[in-house]
């Protein structure tokens, strides 16, 4: 069996899911507490004055709800959403093309808003703050800019890199919410729920196992789930047990605590090859054949959230759980010996 890499996950069919899954409401979406009695508050508040929400920015590692959010806020508002993406809009006329496509209060959902080109980014300035663009008509001597209203909206950004983006565009939004990873419990819930419409039933000690398996982020919690129900068909009844859930986690080699085998490549290599560190993170990243970003924002705080990983001065070090962990107790003896203070 090839690897399973449970944050690509998605095909098509998971996709079509996935629609279906997707909480609508900000009563239906579970965690993340503050940001969602928040948003429920600047709701309520923009409808009773009849304004357009706030721009909004999600940031936070992928598969925590932030597409999810943009959805649900555009719902509760009841207008409707455009979503682009920063690397779709590579010219200002695109963006000019749906921005004077929408309707007063209607939300814009970019997705990787890190990603958008500088000149993009400048047309969305006076987008933001004063709801009009200068476009240019013509080229060469004849070409004037013109200047064009635009109908109050919304801009929802989301992206799993805010270190990119630049502050004046970060300045713009008035709503700015850190997603968090999910505790178990908040997983679990969600684990239930879509079992539930999925159809399938599924027991207690199973929703947690699958969900301790997780990395604390729902989209493999989902991911995860709709992979144990293709083993619980095939080889049970379609019920999930305890049993059936163990089986198939393993099979797609999530291990006990979480990790799949990018983690465990990222913790065995911060081991074996750099002596369990003090190394920096483009060093690590280079050895797995990542970039920098990535690893810093997307693998990298699990690691640590989870204490597998500790961020020092002079660079990233393994702890004694991430050697127990891979069974490299001895390893972990002989070099607290070497350095006693690193731990
Ligand atoms: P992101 O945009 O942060 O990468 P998404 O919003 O696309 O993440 O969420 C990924 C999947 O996880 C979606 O299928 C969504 O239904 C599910 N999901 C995310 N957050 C929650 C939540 N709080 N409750 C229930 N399902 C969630």
């Amino acid at each position: 069996m090839t690897d399973f890499d449970p944050r690509k996950a998605n095909s098509d069919k998971d996709k079509d899911l996935d629609g279906i899954i997707r909480p609508q409401e900000l009563d239906d979406f579970t965690g993340q507490k503050e940001i969602v009695s928040n948003l429920n508050i600047y709701v309520k508040a923009a409808k009773m004055r009849g304004e357009a929400l706030d721009h909004v920015l999600f940031h936070g590692p992928p598969g925590l709800g932030k597409t999810t959010l943009a959805h649900i806020i555009a719902n509760e508002m009841g207008v409707n959403m455009k979503v682009t993406s920063g690397p779709v809009l590579d010219k200002p006329g695109d963006l000019a093309g749906l921005l004077t496509s929408l309707e007063p209060c209607d939300v814009l959902f970019i997705d990787e808003i890190h990603r958008l080109s500088s000149e993009v980014e400048e047309y969305l300035y006076s987008a933001m703050e004063d709801y009009v663009i200068d476009i240019m008509i013509d080229k060469g001597p004849g070409a004037r800019s013109v200047r064009l209203s635009l109908n109050p909206f919304t801009l929802v950004g989301a992206t799993t890199r805010s270190g990119l983006l630049t502050a004046p565009l970060r300045e713009r939004f008035g709503i700015n919410c850190a997603l968090e990873y999910y505790d178990t419990q908040d997983l679990v819930r969600i684990v239930r729920r879509s079992s539930r419409i999925l159809g399938v039933t599924i027991d207690d000690e199973a929703a947690t196992e699958i969900s301790l398996r997780s990395r604390g982020t729902p989209r493999i919690a989902n991911a995860l789930l709709r992979r144990v129900r293709d083993f619980a068909q095939v080889m049970g009844d379609g019920h999930i047990d305890i049993g059936i859930a163990r089986y198939a986690l393993d099979k797609l080699k999530i291990d006990k605590r979480g990790l799949d085998t990018i983690d465990n490549k990222i913790l065995r290599t911060i081991i074996t090859t750099f002596k369990g560190g003090p190394v920096g993170s483009n060093t690590i990243a280079t050895a797995i054949s990542e970039d920098t970003g990535t690893f810093e924002e997307v693998y990298e705080p699990f690691l640590i959230k989870e204490g597998f990983i500790l961020r020092t001065q002079r660079g990233r070090v393994a702890t004694e759980k991430a050697y127990r962990h891979l069974g490299l107790d001895n390893e972990y003896e002989s070099r607290k010996a070497d350095e006693p203070t690193l731990f």
